[in-house]
């Protein structure tokens, strides 16, 4: 698509309806381009032909001017001199702040680590704070996806993982279903291209044969809703998704009559009584597969997928999927969370508290509300679309872009033990975002940590005045004990001598004279003649004056050598 203005402009779902929105994002789709100006793709395209094609997603989804121009200046801070200072200054504090949550998000570099996957979901949830910075990430992550092939195999290959692991799932749990198929499809081609290729030849082999029947089994379900006067919008047939069609197989050995509904055939009609009845006049005219009767419209599914689905046996004992759903139910299942938004838009302030009111439904919410449990109003979200209840919790980012999931007010002391106990030990400094901060400093979200360490370097006590993980807490105070036990123990001297008369007295008073006191002591010759070996075992409280006696027992007459440890 042609990188202009009035295209961007017709691609929003409700066409810039005021002069200031159109003004607003002129005036974006004019600094994007300015501040773009001499950077390139790596397919050589210009640069802001990225930024277009993010904002065109995002006003195709229905989102506001608002977002549309976030979208546009989304990799101005990371990526231009532009600072976002400026930005806020240009366009105000909610397009800084969003365009902000992007920028942090992009911090974040997953490698297949499984451990991470939830660590991940959930930092990409808290960083962004607001619903509109995911949508903006996914619109990015998808044309990055579309133009994958331009960069070298290594980043092909972490850029899918990172998107079949991370954003396709989170595009499913908003219910984002277009969004979160389009990305496991593209995913799918780079993470697995041999498995591609040989199931999209399978895939077209079968629709081909497949589509006469469908066709067939279309033309005789119209007839049949016509004759019981059951009006509907529409009769469409979807492919199953390459993505999903192997997930499928997988589970099946890869035998590839165990999917049914390779085609659907999707019902769209006015209202919810309506799928009833449709399903009732499909029933009439073929027997449903038992089993395969489901109402996802009156239990729907965990990401508020609402329809209703049958597979019948049609023509030559054929099974046949069909799906039937509102209009309103599809735009939901197809773009979740958005389509959501896009309606609070489109109503004015008295409507859109009915809207919100109806948080039944909104099944995704919950499902975002289970990964932490702390939201307790799910009415209040909404209202706000704000995503705030990781307020307890902070995601911070290793130097390598992993994310380490931490209390709030957490410090660089806990981020340190978090990364593992020998960090934690001897860490001496740390930098935040590349500057040195104090080891008390709280981290804040999307804060990117190095830590400094020095290996002779011990935990002091005064950290436990300020860590807030119980992990930095508990080896701290073992790593203290251990430094003090080593401090409660005895001391064991053993002093080489060539003896003489009152040689032991005069070993024994250093001690005494130090009032240090002496568990024990023993004397013996390693060979004949005048060397003789002196073991004395002193208390706990030798450690403190262990200067004092060495200098005092290195004056002792005839003193050969001494050494001590503790026992
Ligand atoms: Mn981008």
């Amino acid at each position: 698509m042609e990188p202009s203005l009035s295209s961007l402009l017709q691609a929003a779902y409700k066409p810039a309806s005021s002069e200031a929105d159109k003004e607003l994002i002129e005036r974006a789709y004019n600094f994007a381009k300015h501040a773009h100006a001499s950077q390139k793709r790596k397919s050589g395209e210009p640069y802001f032909v990225h930024l277009h094609a993010t904002a065109v997603t995002v006003a195709r989804w229905g989102l506001d001017a608002t977002t549309i121009a976030a979208a546009l200046l989304h990799d101005t801070v990371e990526d231009t001199a532009t600072t976002l200072e400026q930005l806020e200054k240009e366009f105000g504090k909610e397009i800084a702040f969003l365009v902000n949550g992007v920028t942090k998000i992009s911090r974040l570099k997953y490698r297949g680590n499984e451990a991470q996957v939830e660590t991940m979901k959930k930092m990409v949830l808290a960083l962004s704070e607001d619903v509109r910075v995911i949508f903006i990430k996914l619109a990015d992550r998808m044309h990055n996806m579309q133009t994958l092939a331009h960069l070298p195999a290594e980043k092909q290959k972490r850029i899918a993982l990172e998107t079949s692991d991370i954003y396709a799932p989170l595009a499913y749990r908003m219910g984002l279903a277009v969004v979160s198929g389009d990305l496991e499809d593209l995913a799918f081609s780079y993470l697995n291209p041999e498995a591609y290729k040989e199931l999209k030849k399978t895939m077209e082999t079968m629709l081909k044969e497949g589509e006469k029947h469908i066709a067939k089994a279309k033309e005789r379900v119209e007839e049949e809703l016509r004759a019981q006067h059951i009006p509907f919008i529409r009769i469409d047939s979807r492919v199953k998704r390459i993505s999903s069609l192997y997930k499928k197989l997988k589970r099946h050995d890869m035998n590839m009559e165990r999917v049914h509904d390779l085609l659907a055939l999707r019902i769209i009609v006015e209202k919810p009584e309506e799928c009833y009845a449709a399903l009732g006049a499909i029933h009439s005219v073929w027997p449903p597969l038992p089993g395969h009767i489901k109402d996802y419209i009156a239990l729907p599914k965990p990401n508020g997928y609402r329809s209703l689905h049958t597979t019948v046996i049609a023509y030559g004992g054929r099974p046949t999927e069909f799906q039937i759903r509102t209009a309103e139910m599809h735009h939901e299942n197809e773009y979740g969370i958005a389509a959501y938004w896009a309606y609070n838009e489109a109503k004015d302030d008295s409507q859109k508290h009915t809207v919100f009111a109806n948080a039944r439904q909104l099944a995704w919410i919950n499902q975002l509300k289970a990964w932490q449990e702390t939201i307790d109003d799910p009415d209040e979200f909404l209202a706000s679309l704000k995503i705030d209840f990781f307020k307890h919790r902070i995601f911070v980012i290793t130097p390598k872009g992993e994310a380490v999931d931490l209390p709030a007010g957490a410090t660089p002391v806990d981020f340190a033990y978090a990364i593992h106990s020998e960090v934690g030990d001897h860490c001496i400094g740390a930098k935040v975002n590349g500057r040195m901060v104090q080891l008390d400093d709280p981290l804040q979200s999307g804060d990117v940590v190095e830590i400094l360490t020095q290996k002779s370097k011990r935990p002091t006590l005064s950290w436990l005045n300020f860590v807030k993980t119980r992990h930095a807490r508990s080896h701290i105070r073992s790593a203290q004990r251990e430094l003090e036990s080593g401090k409660a123990k005895s001391l064991q001297f053993k002093i080489t001598a060539l003896d003489r008369l009152g040689l032991l007295n005069d070993i024994t008073a250093v001690f005494a004279k130090a009032k240090v006191n002496i568990v024990s002591h023993e004397s013996h010759r390693p060979r004949a003649g005048a060397i003789i070996t002196i073991k004395v075992v002193a208390g706990a409280d030798a450690n403190a004056k262990l200067d004092l006696l060495l200098i005092q027992l290195r004056a002792v007459h005839n003193l050969q050598r001494i050494e001590f440890k503790r026992v």
